[in-house]
């Protein structure tokens, strides 16, 4: 069976109308980021907390990982209050104590045991999350956060490179000839001098580089197509899709179709 990309959302950290916090979910089981409002947004796709095996996570901003004690707190007391599933969270090595201390932050005295007894921390660069392998790679973006991207490949060989928040770097343009989908973010509209992200002119040029690749592009600061007001989407290279909440994408040997 080909995988599977739901997006769960596909806005940058101000959810721009019409846009939740970016989050990927690969084969309904494997969460890429956990945004403050996980839960909202696995309800509205008909996810239960319970059935995600595997999270990983790219750095620490809010926006990507102030979810994980709601997760957490879901699991323990709605949907798998037996204790059956397991989570493994596939981070950076620095994040194993800060992701702990969100968790008894934002619900002191709680969530101790069920990070004791139910989470795995996978702190290793090269690993293997329920059917897929990856490498976690470092990218270019605010250095407190530990940003990483993900490499990651299916038991069918179709690559997946997903660049976490990033300003266009080596390590992606290294990545992007070897993947067949490029997942590339744009958090700031044209003229915003920041190195950390890709502006739509950034996204053109990597498009037009590797024509043959197709980008999907998300961490958005455009507003979603049918809304009215904010920014409007910018218009891009052919071989890039502005990907918008609740689509699901088939990944397989003849690249990505909608479903
Ligand atoms: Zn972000
Ligand atoms: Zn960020």
């Amino acid at each position: 069976m080909a995988s599977k990309l739901r997006v769960l959302g596909s806005g940058n950290a101000f959810c721009p109308p019409g846009r939740l916090h970016s989050c990927m979910l690969l084969d309904d089981r494997i969460l890429i980021d956990a945004p403050p409002t996980i839960l909202h947004q696995l309800q509205k796709n008909g996810i239960s907390s319970s059935q995600i095996t595997d999270l990983l996570i790219t750095h620490w901003h809010g926006d990507h990982v102030f979810g994980l004690p709601f997760l957490l707190l879901d699991r323990r007391f709605i949907s798998d209050r037996e204790g059956h599933s397991k989570l493994r969270i596939h981070l950076h090595s620095n994040g194993v104590e800060r992701m702990k201390e969100i968790c008894s932050l934002a619900f002191p005295n709680t969530l101790e045991q069920v990070i004791e007894e139910r989470v795995e921390w996978v702190v290793e660069n090269n690993g293997h999350a329920n059917g897929w392998d990856y490498e976690r790679f470092p990218v270019k973006h605010t250095p407190e956060t530990d940003p990483h991207g993900y490499l990651l490949r299916d038991k069918k060989g179709f690559v997946l490179l997903h660049t976490g928040d990033s300003g266009p770097c080596e390590s992606i343009d290294q990545r992007t000839p070897i993947s067949d989908v490029i997942l590339l973010e744009m958090g700031v509209p044209e003229g915003d001098d920041f190195p950390y992200h890709h502006t739509p002119k950034d996204i053109v040029d990597a498009a037009k580089l590797h024509n043959e690749k197709q980008f999907l592009i998300t961490h958005s600061y455009a507003s979603g197509k049918e809304e009215k007001i904010g920014f409007n989407m910018p218009k891009l290279a052919r071989n890039t899709i502005q990907i918008e909440d609740g689509e699901i994408y088939k990944l397989d040997a003849t690249g990505i179709t909608i479903l």
